[in-house]
């Protein structure tokens, strides 16, 4: 199983063609497969597109075979990205809040058009180049779609409507779905779903309509990224009511629940959704026992979308990993956008979650979060996620690593196929 030699006729002259590798192989010190790491004597072989069709001891794979230093992954998945904030590199400083950080991205998030394509393609470059092969990204407008067009990832779109007032709720809405048709039209992305953007930006009608819009769809939302937020919920104060005043918001319609705030909007949704909670760096204990009770109407339990490096950014506060794990809760990673991290790269999250948390966490299980968790939870696991025969998942190349675990020095880079 190692090469073809072909010979044929071109332009009426016999031609001797090359020979032609059917296959590619693949080895490493250690190869990380989605389900387990194996080490030492694997090999894994595609075939010149890419697609996995076997994986076999070395003393049976022939020659030709390609040795990687470190680990081989299948490509990462990007499960939380803003593609259109890419310009925003650096812009707003870092621990200012949360309240002060979207007022900033409010304000500071329009540039030229040519400044936002091209910070946009520069951005999808850079996920490509370091392991992501797939990305639910964030959309409020339709200036991402011409770079996806093109784009060698996969991406789902989450059209994304805000409004905090219940009277404008019905024309936010009626707003977002021209975007989301938009993206349909293009053909630029597989998966399409309108979603909230935070229990402190959507009101009670808002949701009320969102959940009659997403039956069966995947969603997601930025969760209990601050305490702000569950204080909003709880009795009405905080530092969320000086952003409606600044606004000029009118909140004398909202009620507070006495619940924090996962609490008081997780039940709007009734229709069978699979949710993404984002961030979750403020959810108690409580608060994961409440999302995960099964209930009638979800179709999933809710899964953790956790982007720390954005965390630390703008809250200085990571999210409770270790109760996350004692729920045995379903953990995916992003990487929010530029305005509230200095790349787009998985690896450096993994990196933040080894190196902040006091306790081990096996390196098999966060790059199970960053691969097959999202391919499953994406609906993508048939072609993604993992080294299984079949599908097509994208080979990442892992060095500088200590053993198996990533260090701060860990890099992680495409291996093209
Ligand atoms: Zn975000």
């Amino acid at each position: 199983m190692c090469c073809c030699p072909r010979a044929g006729l071109a332009g009426g002259k016999f031609t001797i063609y090359q020979p032609i590798p059917l296959y590619r192989k693949f080895t490493a010190d250690h190869i990380f497969t989605g389900h387990q790491i194996l080490s030492g004597n694997e090999v894994l072989i595609t075939d010149q597109s890419g697609k996995v069709l076997d994986m076999v001891p070395t003393e049976l794979a022939g020659d030709g075979i390609q040795y990687f230093k470190g680990m081989l992954s299948p490509g990462f998945i990007n499960s939380h990205c803003h593609l259109e904030l890419s310009h925003m590199r650096g812009v707003i400083p870092r621990h200012t809040g949360l309240v002060e950080f979207v007022q900033q991205v409010m304000g500071k998030r329009t540039v030229s058009a040519e400044e936002r394509l091209s910070a946009m393609q520069a951005a999808d470059q850079e996920l490509y180049d370091t392991g992501t092969v797939a990305v639910g990204d964030i959309c409020n407008t339709t200036d991402s779609i011409e770079v996806k067009k093109s784009s060698a990832l996969r991406w789902h779109n989450f059209i994304e409507v805000s409004g905090f007032v219940g009277a404008v709720a019905q024309k936010r809405l009626d707003a977002i779905k021209d975007v989301a048709q938009a993206f349909l039209q293009s053909g630029s992305a597989e998966g399409v779903s309108l979603v909230p953007h935070a229990p402190y930006s959507v009101s009670e009608k808002l949701f009320q309509l969102l959940n009659e819009e997403t039956a069966h769809q995947l969603i997601s939302i930025h969760n209990q990224e601050a305490e702000a937020e569950n204080e909003l919920y709880k009795t009405k104060s905080g530092d969320f009511l000086k952003l409606y005043q600044n606004m000029g918001i009118d909140i004398s319609a909202f009620q507070p629940t006495g619940k924090s705030s996962l609490q008081s909007w997780l039940p709007y949704f009734t229709q069978h959704q699979s949710i993404i909670l984002v961030h979750n760096s403020f959810t108690s204990e409580d608060d994961l026992v409440f999302s995960q009770l099964p209930t009638a109407n979800r179709k999933l339990p809710t899964v953790f979308c956790l982007c720390p490096n954005a965390n630390l950014y703008i809250e200085n506060k990571l999210p409770p990993i270790e109760l996350l794990l004692k729920h045995d809760a379903t953990i995916i990673l992003g990487t929010d956008s530029y305005a509230s991290n200095g790349q787009l790269n998985i690896l450096e999250e993994i990196k933040t979650i080894q190196q902040e948390n006091s306790f081990n966490i096996p390196t098999v299980n966060i790059l199970q979060w960053a691969t097959l968790n999202a391919a499953t939870v994406f609906g993508w696991d048939d072609e993604l996620g993992s080294f299984d025969a079949g599908k097509r998942p994208g080979i990442v190349h892992i060095d500088g690593l200590d053993g198996v675990n990533i260090t701060k020095d860990s890099v992680a880079r495409r291996v093209t196929t």
